[in-house]
C-alpha cells in the first residue's frame, strides 16, 4: 500500500535544506526526497520545493494576496492582523510570521485534543481549490480554505505554508538544483533531463518519466508551450557576419514573442513566459486557422501593434493590449496587430527541432499563406556585410528595433541563448555627464573610488542635477586613476560617500533612460556603463537636460 507523505514530512526537508549553503549537498537532499515519493506526489513535490505550486506552463495563479493571508492566519491563529503585520515588520520573513502565529495556537490545541498531520496530496489538493476559486464571494472561499491549512498546521507547517502562499519560499531550489536532482535520483544526465524539460516545462511530469525510465519519450507537445530560443547580443556587425558566414538576415521586430500552436482542438498563443494569449489576440487567432494550410502545427514569431501612420507601438502597447482581458473587441480596433512567422517547430505530427534552420524555415513558406494579419518574416540570405547592413537599416527605418543573424544550420535550440541565433541592434546614444560624488568601495576596493554619481546640467538655472550613479565599465587599473584623479576634488565626506567639485566628465553608455522620481532631474539611467573620461570637455559643455528629455522620447 502506498503511503503518502504527510506535509509536516515535507516542512522538516525544507528547514534542512534551508540551514545548508552548498548547491551540492542541497541537490542531494532534494534528490533523496524525490527517491521516496509516491507518483501523485513526484508531480506537485519538484514544485513546491521550488516555492512554486502550479508549473510554468498552466498559466494558472493561486489568487491569494498578502491581506487575504492574513485574514486566515488571522482566523486560525486568534491573532489579530495588526499583531501580524507588526511582527511581518520585525522578521522580515512571511513564514516567521505564520510560525510564530500558530505557535500559541497549537499549544492551546494540543490540550484540547492531539493534531491530525495532512499529507502533502492534501494541502496541495485544497490549494488547487483555491486557486480555482473564482467570481463572487471567492474571496471568503479562498480564506476559509487558507484558514483550514493553517489550522490543521504545526508551526513548523506553517512556516513552509505561508511562504509557499506567497511565492517567498527562500530555499534556494531552483530550476538548475531540480534539474541535476531528478537526474541524480533516476540515474540520468542532467543534459537528458533538461532536454525533457525544454519540452513540457514541467518538473513534475519530467521527474515521473525519469523514473520510469521513459524520459526519451518526452517530445514536443501540442497545446504545450515549448522554451523559446533565444539570441546573443553582437555590438559590431562586421565581426558577427565573420563568424556566421553566409547566414538568414531577418528583422528583429518590435513586439512580443508568441508561440502558436494550431491543431484539431483549436489555436492558442502562447508569451514567452507561457501566459495565454489566445483571447486578447482573438482576430488574429481567427485568421491563423485560415491562413495556416495544415492541421497540426507549432509557429514561433514576434507580435507587432502598429499605430496610424503605420509605425510599430512602442512594447507598452502590446502589452496593454496583450494583458487586456477585457474590452477586446475596442483594443483590437484601437491597437491592429500584425504577427510575423520565423520558425516552425512542429508540423503534423513531426517534430522539426532537430532539423536545420534551412528546412525548418523551408516548411513554414511551405505551410503558411500570407494573410492581412500574418505574414512569414522576411529573410535575406547573405554572407555580405554590406547587405546584412542595408536591412539593418531597413529595420531601423522602419521603426523595428535591429537585425537577427541565424545560423541556417542549426537546430532549434529551446530556451537556449546561443550563438545560433546573434542580435544587432544601436546601441544607444551615450551621455556626457558631470562626476558630482562618489562611494568609496568595499573589501579589497576600499581604497579605491569605486562608485560614481552623474549629473547633467540644468539650463536654464545652471543647476547639476544627478540622473543615476554608475559602477559598471572601468578596469581596476581605471579605477586606481579616477581615485587619482577624483581625490582631489573632494568637498566633502560623510560615512563611504565623498562629494566632488564638478570637474570631471564622464562619457557613460545605458540600456535605457526612465522617468524616475529618486533623482532630481526627473531622470534615472537604466544599467549605466561609464566609457570613458571626456578629458576635452568641461563641466558646463556636459549634456544638459533638454537632450536627456530629448533621448528619453526618441527611444519611448
Ligand atoms: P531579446 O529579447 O533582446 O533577447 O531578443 C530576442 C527577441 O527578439 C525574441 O524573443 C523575439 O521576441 C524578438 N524577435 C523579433 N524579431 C525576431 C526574429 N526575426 N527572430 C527571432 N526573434 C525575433
Amino acid at each position: 500500500m502506498e503511503t503518502l507523505k504527510t506535509f509536516f514530512e515535507f516542512a522538516e526537508v525544507c528547514e534542512r535544506i534551508e540551514k545548508e549553503s552548498s548547491s551540492l549537498v542541497i541537490t542531494d537532499m532534494v534528490a533523496d526526497f524525490l527517491k521516496e515519493l509516491e507518483e501523485e506526489e513526484l508531480r506537485i513535490c519538484p514544485y513546491l520545493l521550488m516555492g512554486k505550486i502550479f508549473p510554468e506552463w498552466m498559466d494558472r495563479e493561486l489568487g491569494v494576496g498578502k491581506s487575504l493571508l492574513y485574514n486566515a492566519l488571522s482566523r486560525a491563529s486568534g491573532r489579530n492582523e495588526t499583531e501580524l503585520e507588526e511582527l511581518l515588520r520585525e522578521t522580515g520573513d512571511i513564514g516567521k510570521v505564520a510560525e510564530v502565529a500558530m505557535h500559541r495556537r497549537t499549544q492551546q490545541t494540543l490540550f484540547l485534543g492531539g493534531e491530525e498531520k495532512l499529507t502533502i496530496v492534501e494541502i496541495y489538493k485544497t490549494l488547487e481549490k483555491i486557486a480555482e476559486a473564482s467570481g463572487k464571494g471567492s474571496q471568503t472561499t479562498k480564506v476559509r480554505y487558507l484558514e483550514y491549512l493553517f489550522s490543521s498546521s504545526s508551526p513548523k507547517e506553517a512556516r513552509y505554508l505561508a511562504r509557499l502562499v506567497m511565492g517567498e519560499m527562500r530555499i534556494k531550489v531552483g530550476e538548475g538544483i531540480m534539474r541535476d536532482a531528478i537526474a541524480k535520483a533516476f540515474g540520468k544526465t542532467p543534459e537528458e533531463v533538461e532536454r525533457a524539460y525544454m519540452f513540457i516545462t514541467d518538473f513534475g511530469e519530467v521527474a515521473i518519466a525519469t523514473k520510469k525510465g521513459e524520459l526519451d519519450k518526452i517530445g514536443i507537445t501540442l497545446f504545450r508551450p515549448v522554451k523559446m530560443m533565444l539570441a546573443q547580443i553582437s555590438p559590431d556587425l562586421e565581426e558577427a557576419m565573420k563568424e556566421m558566414g553566409t547566414c538568414a538576415v531577418e528583422w528583429k521586430y518590435d513586439g512580443a514573442r508568441v508561440q502558436i500552436h494550431v491543431g484539431n482542438e483549436g489555436v492558442k498563443v502562447f508569451s514567452r513566459r507561457f501566459e495565454d494569449l489566445t483571447k486578447p489576440l482573438v482576430d488574429v487567432v481567427e485568421e491563423i486557422k485560415e491562413v495556416v494550410g495544415v492541421e497540426k502545427a507549432i509557429l514561433d514569431g514576434e507580435a507587432v501593434a502598429y499605430d496610424k501612420s503605420g509605425k510599430p507601438k512602442a512594447f507598452q502597447y502590446i502589452l496593454r493590449r496583450l494583458r487586456r482581458k477585457y474590452g477586446i473587441e475596442e483594443k483590437k480596433e484601437e491597437i491592429p496587430i500584425h504577427i510575423f512567422l520565423f520558425d516552425c517547430l512542429y508540423v503534423d505530427g513531426e517534430s522539426l527541432i532537430d532539423k536545420p534552420l534551412k528546412e525548418r524555415r523551408s516548411k513554414l513558406e511551405r505551410i503558411v499563406r500570407g494573410g492581412k494579419r500574418i505574414s512569414v518574416a522576411t529573410q535575406t540570405i547573405t554572407g555580405e556585410v554590406s547587405v546584412a547592413e542595408k536591412v539593418y537599416r531597413d529595420a531601423l527605418d522602419a521603426g523595428h528595433e535591429g537585425i537577427m543573424l541565424k545560423n541556417l544550420s542549426s537546430p532549434y535550440i529551446p530556451g537556449r541563448r546561443g550563438k545560433h541565433w546573434l542580435k544587432h541592434k544601436p546601441i544607444m546614444e551615450t551621455l556626457d555627464l558631470v562626476v558630482v560624488g562618489a562611494d568609496w568601495g568595499k573589501g579589497k576596493h576600499a581604497h579605491l573610488l569605486s562608485s560614481f554619481y552623474l549629473a547633467c546640467i540644468d539650463e536654464n538655472t545652471g543647476e547639476l542635477l544627478e540622473v543615476g550613479k554608475v559602477a559598471t565599465g572601468p578596469t581596476e587599473d581605471e579605477l586606481k586613476e579616477l581615485t587619482n584623479i577624483l581625490s582631489e576634488l573632494i568637498i566633502e565626506q560623510k560615512g563611504t560617500y565623498v562629494k566632488l567639485e564638478p570637474k570631471i566628465v564622464f562619457e557613460v553608455a545605458y540600456e535605457e533612460i526612465q522617468k524616475s522620481p529618486n533623482y532630481p532631474s526627473g531622470y534615472a539611467l537604466r544599467f549605466p556603463r561609464f566609457v570613458r573620461v571626456r578629458d576635452d570637455k568641461s563641466p558646463e559643455e556636459a549634456d544638459n537636460l533638454s537632450r536627456i528629455e530629448e533621448l528619453y522620447r526618441k527611444y519611448q
